[in-house]
């Protein structure tokens, strides 16, 4: 020990940081490396859209299943493609019921992802979620992995551009008014692989990032685990309730709120000469 060093005080010496100083510590290191990083990737699974009142679906769907069949049909069944071409009715039922919140509004962690953007930063957002919501709070650049309930098609003739409230305000199954067949929402199921364009901009973006923050996710739905493999940046950042085994090496971890870490989130007056 350099004996320059003043010695702490007895005090100091057995004080045990309390968990709300030792969060402060972890916000004024999170607000210096959003500070210091331009290209940032915010890569979010369901925990960011659970605090806008949005239940997962894994966890909201025991109750339909014993309902409606009797028998327990796990959802990944129901949000399986083979079931949504056999039992069209029934997937419509379970998807109006538990898979589309209109009335969910963006919250903090949404907004302030959106003011970090406006105020010059590159940021991307790659989500899991199919609800819009970062969108509606105004992000410009987001990455929907599993697709969004807001764009929906033909499953016959191709003809897009139905709206959600199209598909929520049919009787049972929506139909195409320009041929008849059936209308899926623009959502990736079980059985389907996600869009090839969609996960080349999500890796292109995360390998180009300075940051990476990863929130409301375990990272157990495949492929996203993968991901984050491709970040060769500077800070990597993790806010999630459990903790998330496969990615303990990351610079800062928060065992959070995903709301309650970016509400403290400190938004800087945007520069001049924004170039990306
Ligand atoms: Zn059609």
């Amino acid at each position: 020990m350099d004996t320059n060093d003043k010695l702490p005080t007895r005090e100091e010496y057995f004080h045990e940081p309390t968990e709300k100083e030792i969060f402060t510590q972890k916000m004024e290191k999170f607000n210096a490396m959003l500070d210091e990083c331009h290209r940032i990737v915010f890569f979010g699974g369901a925990g960011v859209s659970t605090e806008s009142g949005i239940p997962d679906f894994r966890s909201s769907a025991g109750i339909y299943n014993k309902k409606q069949f009797g028998i327990n049909i796990p959802p990944e069944r129901i949000l399986s493609r083979s079931f949504f071409d056999m039992h069209p009715v029934d997937f419509y039922d379970f998807y109006r019921k538990f898979m589309v919140y209109p009335d969910a509004k963006p919250n903090i962690t949404h907004q302030r992802l959106a003011q970090l953007e406006k105020s010059g930063k590159y940021v991307t957002v790659v989500t899991q979620n199919i609800d819009g919501l970062h969108q509606a709070a105004g992000s410009k650049r987001v990455i929907e992995l599993h697709g969004s309930i807001y764009r929906n098609r033909c499953t016959r003739c191709g003809m897009d551009g139905y709206s959600l409230d199209y598909i929520m305000n049919q009787d049972v199954v929506p139909v195409c008014n320009m041929c008849g067949g059936v209308i899926k929402p623009d959502v990736v199921l079980y059985e389907e692989s996600l869009d090839s364009e969609s996960v080349e901009a999500a890796l292109k973006a995360i390998s180009k990032a300075d940051m990476l923050i990863v929130a409301g996710t375990s990272l157990s739905v495949y492929p996203a685990a993968g991901f984050i493999r491709y970040f060769k940046g500077k800070y990597s950042v993790v806010i999630n309730l459990t903790e998330i085994p496969f990615f303990s090496g990351a610079d800062l971890a928060f065992a959070n709120k995903i709301g309650d870490v970016f509400d403290k989130v400190i938004i800087k007056k945007k520069k001049r000469s924004p170039q990306s």
